[in-house]
Formats: C-alpha cells, sequence, structure tokens
C-alpha cells in the first residue's frame, strides 16, 4: 500500500505528488508547506487543520445528490439539511459549515440547552433549526423563545412527557409555538458499531400507540396544526443500506397513516443523520456499502412510493448528517519525536577488509534479495545468524562481525516484510509483530482521536513527505501519554508502514485524517493534554491562507479549566525559587523569567528541529 490507501479514503481531496502530500483543490499547496510555514511561528506541538473548503464539497455533494434523485423520480417536496452540532460544536467548525452552507439554507441541530442556544445564535436567517434529545421544561422553553425570534425551529418529542410539556408550555405563554417533530421508534434496527439508536430497545422515540396519543393530545388541545415532522435517525456510520431502506417503508407509511389520520399540517420527514464515512487504508475491510448516489435515490424513491400508493402528497425532506459533510475537513498533524529500535540502521555496518564468510554471504544475500527469492534468502540469512551466534559463542568471530550480521539480518527481514506484505505468509506474520518500529508521536490519542481509543476506529494514517520512496518499517504508534492505551498498534491484517528517517536530520510528519467529526469534542484532556493548536486553511488559486489561528491552551490555563487558582500556582512557584539560594542575582532573575515562560506555553513537547 504504497499511496496508503488514498483511493479509498480520501474521495479525492489528496494526491502524492513529487514525493509530497497535497491538497487536490486550486493551488495544490502541500500539506508539509503549510505545516513548516505555522512551525515557522514556533508552533511545535501537534496540529489540527481545517479546510473549508472540503466542507462545502460535502454540502455541495449531498444537495446536488438529492436534487438530482428529486428531478428523477418526479418528487414534489424539497430538500432541507441541518447540521447537527454534536458532531463539532468548534467555533471555527460552525464557522465554516455556516458560511459554506448559507446559499442552501444549511440549518443546525440541537440536542441540548447549550447546542440549542448556540444553533440560536449561529444559524443564518432562513433556515432551519432542528431540536433533538430529552429535554425539560426550560429547553422547551427555549424553544418557544426562538420560534417567537423569528426562527424555522422544529422541536422533535422524544417522548409523551415532552409533549405534555409543550403542551404546558403553550397554555402559559402567549409566545409563538413552534413546529413540532414527532421521533418514531422503529422496529428496524440500523447497521454498524454506533447502531443503537434505532430498533425496539432504542432509546429514543415513541411507539405507535404513543403517537395515537399524541396526535390525540395535540388535538384536544388545538395543537395539532404545528405537528409538521415525522422523524427517526438509525444510528450513526450506517455500513449497510438495507436497514435505511427498512426505516424509509416503516417512517413513510407512519408519515401517510397520520396524514389520514388528519394531521393535515404535517409536511416532512427527517430521516436523521448516519451517512458513512470511508476511514479504511485497506481495501478488504472498507466500511460501508452504498455510495451517496444510492443514498439519495433510495431515500427517494422509497418515499414517493408509499406516498404515491397512499395517494398523499411529497413529504418534504430533511436529512441531519454530521459526519459526512464535517469528518474530511480536519487533518491532524503529528511530528514523530523518536523511533524507538534505532540501533539496526545499514549506516552503522562497519565491515572488515577480510570478513567471516557466512558474513559475505549475508551481504550477497541482502544486495540480491527481491520478490521471488525473498522467502528463500530470508530463511537462509536466519539459519546463517543462528551459525554466526554459535560462532560468535565459540569465539572465532568478534563483536564487530556479529553487529554486522545483526543489522544485515534485520536489513533483511524487513526487506522480505515489505515485499511479501500483500501476502505474507504466518512465519512472516509473526516476525513482523516481533520486529515493529515504534514511532513516538507528538500529540495525544485521548484528546484527537477518542474513537480509536473508545471504540477501536481506525483512521486513515499517512506520512506528508517521502512518499516517493518506499516505507519498509512495520508502524506502531505511541503518544505521549503516560498510558499504555495510547498506541496505535501494528496489526498484520492492517499493517501501516512507514519510513526510516533519521530525526536528527529532518522532521517527519504523520497526518491523521478524516478526524473533522466527533474526535474534537469527544477528545479528552488525559494527562492534561489539551485541543491541539488549530488553524483554518483557504486554498484560492494561486495560494492559500492561514486564518483562525487558535493556539492550543497553555499549561496555567489548563489548570484553571479544571478549578485551580492560576495565579496562586505561579506565585507559590516563584516564591519557592525566589527562597532558594542562586550565586548571582542575574541567574535568579533569568530563572524566574524562565519559569514564568514554561508555564505559559502548551503541554506538547517541543523537542523536534
Ligand atoms: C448524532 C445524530 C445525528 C448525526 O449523525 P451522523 O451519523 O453524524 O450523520 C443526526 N441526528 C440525530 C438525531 C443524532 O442524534
Amino acid at each position: 500500500m504504497k499511496n496508503f490507501g488514498l483511493d479509498i479514503w480520501s474521495n479525492n481531496n489528496f494526491i502524492i505528488e513529487d514525493g509530497q502530500l497535497k491538497l487536490n483543490y486550486k493551488s495544490m499547496p502541500s500539506l508539509l508547506q503549510i505545516i513548516e510555514e505555522i512551525r515557522s511561528n514556533d508552533s511545535k506541538g501537534p496540529i489540527l487543520l481545517r479546510f473549508p473548503h472540503l466542507i462545502k464539497k460535502q454540502i455541495q455533494t449531498l444537495y446536488s445528490h438529492f436534487d438530482k434523485a428529486m428531478e428523477e423520480n418526479n418528487y414534489n417536496g424539497t430538500f432541507n439539511a441541518v447540521f447537527p452540532l454534536k458532531v463539532n460544536q468548534f467555533p471555527f467548525a460552525v464557522e465554516a459549515v455556516t458560511a459554506q452552507g448559507s446559499k442552501y439554507n444549511y440549518g443546525l441541530e440541537a440536542g441540548s440547552k447549550a447546542e440549542l442556544i448556540l444553533a440560536m445564535s449561529k444559524t443564518p436567517s432562513g433556515a432551519h433549526i432542528t431540536v433533538n434529545g430529552f429535554k425539560d421544561k426550560e429547553m422547551i422553553s427555549l424553544g418557544f423563545i426562538a420560534a417567537h425570534s423569528g426562527h424555522k425551529i422544529t422541536i422533535t418529542i422524544e417522548g409523551l412527557g415532552e409533549l405534555e410539556t409543550i403542551i404546558q408550555v403553550a397554555r402559559e405563554c402567549t409566545l409563538k409555538v413552534p413546529n413540532i417533530g414527532i421521533r418514531v421508534r422503529l422496529h428496524s434496527a440500523g447497521s454498524g458499531i454506533w447502531a443503537k439508536s434505532g430498533g425496539m430497545d432504542a432509546k429514543f422515540g415513541l411507539t405507535s400507540t404513543e403517537i395515537i396519543e399524541a396526535v390525540k393530545l395535540l388535538n384536544e388541545e388545538n395543537l395539532l396544526q404545528h405537528l409538521s415532522m415525522v422523524h427517526f435517525h438509525i444510528g450513526s456510520q450506517m455500513s449497510d443500506i438495507a436497514p435505511l431502506k427498512r426505516a424509509l417503508r416503516e417512517a413513510g407509511n407512519i408519515y401517510a397513516e397520520l396524514k389520514k389520520m388528519g394531521a393535515t399540517s404535517l409536511s416532512s420527514i427527517n430521516i436523521g443523520g448516519g451517512l458513512a464515512v470511508e476511514y479504511d487504508q485497506h481495501i478488504h475491510s472498507s466500511t460501508r456499502n452504498y455510495s451517496i448516489d444510492e443514498f439519495s435515490s433510495s431515500v427517494i424513491f422509497l418515499l414517493g412510493e408509499i406516498m404515491n400508493a397512499k395517494n398523499v402528497p411529497h413529504p418534504d425532506i430533511f436529512t441531519e448528517s454530521g459526519r459526512f459533510i464535517v469528518a474530511s475537513h480536519a487533518v491532524l498533524i503529528a511530528p514523530v519525536l523518536e523511533l524507538f529500535t534505532h540501533d539496526y540502521q545499514e549506516q552503522l555496518l562497519n565491515f572488515k577488509k577480510k570478513n567471516p564468510p557466512l558474513l559475505e554471504e549475508l551481504i550477497e544475500l541482502n544486495k540480491l534479495l527481491n520478490n521471488k527469492n525473498c522467502i528463500e534468502y530470508l530463511h537462509d540469512a536466519l539459519d546463517h545468524m543462528e551459525s554466526l551466534l554459535t560462532l560468535f559463542d565459540l569465539g572465532y568471530i568478534d563483536l564487530q562481525d556479529r553487529s554486522n550480521a545483526e543489522i544485515l539480518v534485520h536489513n533483511i527481514i524487513k526487506k522480505s516484510l515489505y515485499l511479501t506484505s500483500l501476502n505474507p505468509t504466518n512465519e512472516l506474520e509473526q516476525l513482523q509483530v516481533r520486529l515493529q518500529e515504534r514511532y513516538l508521536i507528538n500529540a495525544s490519542i485521548f484528546q484527537s482521536l477518542p474513537d480509536y481509543w473508545g471504540l477501536g476506529q481506525h483512521f486513515p494514517i499517512m506520512p506528508l513527505h517521502h512518499l516517493d520512496s518506499t516505507p519498509i518499517r512495520a508502524a506502531s504508534l505511541w503518544d505521549i501519554t503516560c498510558d499504555s492505551d495510547g498506541e496505535i498498534g501494528f496489526k498484520p491484517e492492517r499493517p501501516l508502514y512507514l519510513h526510516d528517517v533519521n530525526l536528527d536530520e529532518e522532521d517527519y510528519f504523520l497526518g491523521f485524517f478524516n478526524v473533522g467529526a466527533y474526535q474534537e469534542t469527544l477528545g479528552m484532556s488525559h494527562n492534561l493534554f489539551t485541543h491541539p493548536s488549530e488553524y483554518t486553511v483557504h486554498i484560492n488559486d494561486v495560494n492559500y491562507e492561514i486564518k483562525n489561528e487558535n493556539q492550543s491552551k497553555n499549561i496555567l490555563d489548563i489548570l484553571e479549566s479544571i478549578g485551580y487558582n492560576k495565579d496562586e500556582i505561579l506565585n507559590k512557584l516563584k516564591l519557592d525559587l525566589s527562597n532558594s539560594q542562586f550565586i548571582t542575582e542575574k541567574e535568579k532573575n533569568d530563572t524566574l523569567s524562565n519559569l514564568e515562560m514554561l508555564v505559559k506555553q502548551d503541554g506538547y513537547l517541543r523537542t523536534t528541529l
């Protein structure tokens, strides 16, 4: 996998050119160039880059596919989308979403009071707000306030209790009543590791009996004219389209039945999120079995068919896809700090004028190793190594000969592993696991890839440079937390090969892709490593512009964010130091200002070039 699966996961967003990874857009800057520019301003830790053009691309893709499907199927409803804030609430991500979505009237979805407040302040006028999740009276009152302030807001009820609260608030005030949606509890469940949102045992939604009860209640209270939406969400990262089709049939029929029961204002079906993103770098384990084309056509075709059969006008369609919209826009870039088993480097070979015959043979094997002979040569090399070690024990060869032999055999194994990486034998797989190189990365997996830690979700990983040479080191990645879970291990069935680099001479950067959905908000400050410094990169026809710099929190601010008094901490450190003995006043002052500088940096390591 010389191109690191780029053709599988990158959706043509990146290309390899001149050995570097570049953005496949307009002036096509290389990621390395962008990172070097940022690092020249003293930012040495991990860096999160946002690319708004990739959000624009996803929004465009979503809208254009649904428009096309509607046209092809003579579908009469409209298509509307909202961005679920829980997927990424970070200011510059939300700003990119609303800016890129404004011409489509792309709205926001909120699942909590804080998200609702955010949605009310950031939704462009004319765009929709949908509200899901569990709600108390305050949250429902906020919905009324939003409606009264002019927002096109729909509050989806997750249970009858919430409907009763809406009725209560409507009785108590004269504010505008928001649109009301009903989340239906489907008997058909989703697929994939996040699919706990659908099905009979789902956490959310009304059963058919409760739906009938809800319509009755709304009718009695004279609020039925506010019931506008049927909603479902079958879970994130749907791997298979079949459960969606079952859910559409079910929800479509519920919609049609409700219309017949007199819900005349009912006008839309909200299909939630769940549209999957390709995270895999290896074709055999790729994650979804459908395209956006099939997804949009299925939704439109099935709903059109149900409505036509029941003689009900086509509903407007809402989607709440989040992952699909923002996953690709953010890339985490981490410098490699160290390679742990760097002792078997070819440049450390030191041959004599006359070497022992077995060593000469190893030199030949190393030179002549190729695709066809590698298994045989590897066996020879392992066999020679055995004999050379015996010769050493018996005093026939010296330490330099032994060192040369070890480096050569190591090299032969590495090369054979690489040459057979597409089709490894059992024996080689075991060698591989034993000989993997550990790359220490200046980042925290807990902070930046929490779904890897919590769910084993794989993210595409590749170096930003050296892409014109063959990576031969089976790699596992260690982060800088003091936690053995902070490791992305090497797996023979999903290998990651990286380059052999001398970090004393050059930097080596790894990119972690598709991290724009969920990772930032779920990230946790284990060991007090915080959100990495972030930058938004706008690419134009001739160049690019770096905007919205947001530096990682400094150490004092991190401590303050969990409740410490930062002044008290700094004063204590300074007092202790001032009370110590110094030979000169200058050294004391220098040390004090050094201390002050240290606590005002972020907590990531600063040891790369
Ligand atoms: C989480 C969530 C979404 C977003 O799902 P994605 O898989 O990220 O598209 C949409 N709607 C609801 C109700 C959700 O809870």
